[in-house]
């Protein structure tokens, strides 16, 4: 098992297949975009299908597909068939302007879970944030998801004077569809224009489902140890609604998550800025394994040792599309 310092044991990937997408989030992608690096600097299918199983040997048995946007990666059929043969629960996180084009291949690979990123219900929001425009499309994929079988859950990233006008639409979806919803607290990475002002904390976000349903009736969902999301349902909810505390109240106890970058180093966190390349070692046929464990052994025990309150602890921080979230 590949174990860091504190005892956490890590069975989770994220793997970044790219840093583009056909989308520009606000809170995602800087305004003036990501200079993308030379093409032999990002994985190729075979190094990512590779590593995969490096660390699927060494006790992953949970494999996230990210990006960017995982489908608009030139091999993204190949390595889903690839890692969908390796014994891991394999799931992606998308959003969703894509999937009409794939659904064959995600379900012949078996992926039993899908994360639809959707941060507003309303056309002219869409645009604004993503800074193109397709809404209709992602609520028609969450729908073929459901038909599909899958489970669905669906980010919300909640910005304050941007979406959290929405908070109880988006609740309202997970009454009548078997979704669920979780709120992410706006986090900063480079070049997301991220202030304290603009996050809406989990408190404020569960604050305003109770204005309109009553707590004696909202039930708290069990959570496994390396949970991420709160999760809550509410008496003839069809879904659930859930909150992602990382600023105000982070589960990094539990995490047993790594990330892989397109560029094939690893993140022992989503907030450090200590990376790993394992790319260049692994392309000159040495043993990734003792930086795996040098990266481990030096993971901090929350939130990448940076100090929220005091951001100057923040270093070589990438942007989220870099990361992959
Ligand atoms: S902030 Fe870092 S340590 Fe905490 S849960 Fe996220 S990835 Fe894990």
């Amino acid at each position: 098992m590949l174990v860091d310092k504190h005892g956490r044991e890590h069975s989770y990937l994220r793997i970044s297949l790219t840093e583009k997408c056909n989308l520009r989030c606000t809170y995602c992608m800087p305004e003036e975009g990501v200079i993308l690096k030379k093409n032999n600097s990002y994985m190729t299918v075979d190094e990512v299908i590779h590593i995969a199983e490096f660390f699927v040997a060494r006790g992953v048995n949970k494999i996230r597909l990210t990006g960017g946007e995982p489908l608009v990666f030139k091999g993204f059929e190949d390595v889903l068939k690839a890692i969908g043969k390796m014994d891991v629960d394999l799931s992606l996180t998308t959003n969703g302007l894509l999937l009409n084009k794939f659904w064959e291949s995600i379900l012949k690979a078996g992926v039993n879970s899908i994360n639809i990123s959707l941060d507003t219900l309303n056309e002219e929001k869409f645009k604004r944030i993503t800074r193109r425009g397709g809404l209709d499309v992602v609520l028609n994929s969450i729908d073929q998801a459901l038909k599909y079988g899958l489970k669905v859950k669906v980010n919300v990233v909640v910005i304050k004077g941007v979406n959290d006008d929405e908070i109880l639409d988006f609740v309202k979806m997970a009454y009548s569809k078997p979704i669920s919803i979780r709120f992410i607290e706006f986090m900063p990475f480079d070049g997301n224009k991220w202030q304290w002002e603009k996050v809406v904390s989990a408190k404020e976000i569960l604050g305003k489902i109770a204005t309109e349903y009553d707590v004696k009736d909202i039930v708290a969902l069990d959570r496994d140890r390396n949970y991420i999301s709160r999760d809550y349902s509410y008496w003839g909810m069809k879904g659930s609604f859930g909150v992602i505390s990382t600023m105000t109240d982070s589960f990094c106890g539990g995490c047993n998550r790594i990330r892989l970058t397109a560029d094939g180093h690893i993140k022992n966190c989503l907030f450090t800025g200590d990376e790993t390349d394992l790319l260049t070692p692994f392309r000159r046929g040495e043993d990734i394994l003792p930086l795996v464990e040098y990266s481990l052994m030096n993971k901090h025990l929350k939130n990448g040792g940076i100090d929220f309150q005091d951001l100057s602890t923040m270093h070589d921080h990438r942007s989220m599309i870099s990361i992959g979230g």
